[in-house]
């Protein structure tokens, strides 16, 4: 008899990780099948992967998207049940069928379905990086508590668990660990002359040179803050200290990360920088499966460079830096001024170096406390937007 299948929910189905998810799950419909789906806003596309892939359950953000995709789905004779809201959303992410919860919405909207997610036990794919940075604490008692798995979906912290020793135990003194070396891509303007930095438009910052993603994701690599959330999310995953994280700049996106050894040794996954490696790899765990994925040609890549980076042009890498080291709300404060600042340069309202900025006043305003319940984290979230707003409005172009 063959294996019952994996019973699967993705957050934030319609995005870039949501897409990737369901093109690894549609090559072994033998092994997954897809109870639940959400999206916020794109009806028309969730609609169409409500018909593939028959999820009993789709969540979306509001009525007007509930009505229209009702609608949508009635006219295909599809019989997914339509819910609507935050409640649903964690009511989905802990179903008591479901096995596995793709944590792929972005930014702090997604925390409190993962939370669910944890909380039901479930295995939780995370790649809603913002939920652990801001919610660290809180989130990882969850997980352990209620036995739980984590599997990381960034590609880093992926090759990162790929490279741990299997039976790791969370200390990594234990395991010889000496470092954990993450790799950056630098971004559009690693190269760009400084002052030209002032005038680049949102069109600009969501050109990745090696890595299609969100619009959000795309200027934290930008401005590097996407590094800095990614060594706070390393800080929680692997339980590792700030200065065991180290930050490496190479820009062709081959060597994902790396783990150095007591020993000399240093152990990276490599391939190219295609999210369905990372993806297929949780999904399978710990068996491997095919994912679509060209295979890695050294011979055209021919090099691959490693630098510092230039902290100077990137200050948002320093500013996670020291809100993990500060610790308590400041991770989640510096995270919520970096999505209002975000937004506000995607918006038009303020010029890409004034991001750091917000950040830094956010952080250098709101009242330091301790974070232990998911209600602290809220607190704290709040306060951090509330004060990134009026400073953005402040720099304003
Ligand atoms: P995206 O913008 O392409 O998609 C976001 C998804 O979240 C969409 O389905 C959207 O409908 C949903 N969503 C947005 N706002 C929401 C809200 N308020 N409530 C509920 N749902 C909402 O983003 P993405 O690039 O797929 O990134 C998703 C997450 O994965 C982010 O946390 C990002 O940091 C992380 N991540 C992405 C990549 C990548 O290659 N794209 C790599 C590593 C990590
Ligand atoms: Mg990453």
């Amino acid at each position: 008899m063959s294996a019952p299948r994996q019973r699967l929910v993705v957050l934030g189905a319609t995005g870039s990780i949501g897409v990737n998810t369901l093109d690894v799950v549609a090559r072994h419909p033998e092994r997954f099948e897809v109870l639940a789906l959400s999206a916020q806003h794109k009806v028309e596309q969730l609609a169409e992967q409500c018909r593939r892939f028959s999820p009993r359950f789709a969540v979306v953000g509001s009525d007007e998207a509930a009505t229209t995709l009702t609608g949508m789905l009635r006219q295909s004779m599809t019989d997914t049940v339509v819910l609507v809201g935050v409640e649903a959303l964690e009511g989905i992410a802990s179903l008591p069928e479901a096995d596995t919860v793709m944590a792929a919405i972005v930014g702090a909207a997604g925390l409190r379905p993962t939370l669910a997610a944890a909380k039901a036990g479930k295995k939780v794919l995370l790649a809603n990086k913002e939920a652990l940075v801001m919610a660290g604490p809180v989130f990882m008692r969850e997980i352990i508590r209620n036995g739980a798995t984590l599997l990381p979906i960034d590609s880093e912290h992926n090759a990162i668990y790929q490279s741990l020793p299997k039976e790791y135990s969370s200390n990594l003194s234990d395991n010889g660990v000496r470092r954990i070396l993450l790799t950056a891509s630098g971004g559009p303007f690693r190269q760009m002359p400084l002052e030209k930095l002032e005038q680049v438009t949102p069109e600009q910052a969501c050109a990745h040179p090696n890595w299609v993603m969100g619009r959000k994701i795309s200027v934290d690599s930008a401005t590097m803050m996407n590094k800095g959330l990614e060594v706070i999310e390393a800080h929680w995953l692997f339980n590792a200290p700030s200065e065991r994280i180290e930050v490496v700049i190479h820009p062709q996106s081959i060597v994902h990360s790396m783990v150095e050894y007591a020993d000399g040794s240093v152990i990276a996954q490599l391939g190219n920088p295609d999210m369905r490696t990372p993806i297929a790899y949780a999904l399978a765990y710990p068996e491997r499966i095919e994912a679509g994925v060209t295979p890695l040609d050294l011979w055209r890549i021919g090099r691959l460079d490693f630098e510092r980076p230039d902290v100077a042009r990137f200050p948002c890498l320093r500013l996670a830096y020291e809100a993990l080291e500060r610790g308590g709300n400041a991770p989640a404060v510096l995270n919520a001024a970096n999505e209002i600042a975000v937004e506000a340069f995607l918006g038009g309202r303020l010029p890409f170096t004034r991001i750091h900025m917000v950040i830094e006043q956010t952080l250098a305003c709101v009242t330091w406390g301790e974070i232990d319940t998911l209600a602290d984290v809220l607190a704290a979230d709040a306060a951090g937007r509330e004060a990134a707003r009026q400073f953005a409005a402040g720099l304003h172009a």
